[in-house]
């Protein structure tokens, strides 16, 4: 056996933990939180409270993985620690990833419900116009008339960011230039009718709530089609 062989002994895994009787305990807690975001969300059912809390276990989970894992590197923990060190990281960042993914897919789902109610809503005013021919003055003519779509929340937008955890009502907009009046356009497929709004009116461009769902929001149009819009699209309100 040479010199340089008892100077530097091969290492098999199987060697004493630097610190005896607590290999990686940071590493066993960042999996312990872990484990404790999955069951948190898990138990309460999805609801958006606990999605919250759970993004914040994730965090936490993730930053005492990433210490613990350090912590190995440096000896302090022993070697025992990494794979709980890595699969407490793994399973925190995953969760997250998966968050993320959710929070796209509702995103969608809200882009969808309001396209769907924007056209519904649609289909009542043209109703309306059509046995009084001319536009309810307001929301509340059109409810009167008993319209289909007429109940309060489907009079308004639910989109809102997936971890507030409180229900939204935003308003829709009417295009105060057509209210009351039955107009001869044009091109009736370039006329907003309704849309995301800041209140109950559409009077100017600025009423508009166009950053509502995300960069876009939602439009109805004179010829009932209804669009997902962004920011920059061209708006005719007048006739
Ligand atoms: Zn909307």
């Amino acid at each position: 056996m040479t010199d340089n062989q008892q100077q530097t002994p091969q290492i098999t895994g199987d060697e004493t933990p630097a610190t005896p009787g607590r290999p990686g305990t940071v590493a066993y807690a960042a999996l312990a939180v872990g484990v404790l975001t999955v069951v948190v969300f898990l138990a309460a059912n999805g609801a958006p409270a606990a999605g919250l809390l759970s993004v914040g276990t994730a965090l936490a989970g993730g930053v005492l993985g990433v210490i613990a894992w350090r912590r190995v590197d440096t000896g302090a923990d022993g070697t025992r620690g990494l794979p709980v060190a890595i699969t407490a990281v793994a399973l925190c960042v995953g969760w997250l990833l998966l968050f993320a993914l959710l929070g796209r897919l509702q995103y969608r789902a809200f882009e969808n419900v309001c396209l769907a109610r924007q056209r519904e809503i649609g289909v009542a005013l043209d109703q309306f116009r059509q046995d009084h021919d001319r536009y309810p003055r307001d929301w509340q003519e059109l409810a009167d008339a008993g319209a289909q779509g007429a109940s309060v929340t489907r009079f308004t937008c639910a989109a809102r960011h997936w971890l507030n955890p409180r229900p939204a009502q935003h308003p829709y907009g009417l295009n105060a230039a057509l209210l009351g009046t039955s107009p001869r356009l044009k091109d009736p497929s370039a006329v907003l009718l309704t849309a995301d709004a800041n209140g109950p009116l559409l009077r100017t461009v600025a009423d508009i709530a166009r950053t509502r769902h995300g960069a876009w929001y939602v439009a109805g149009f004179v010829d009932g089609h209804v669009e997902l819009r962004s920011r920059r699209d061209p708006v005719v309100l007048g006739r």
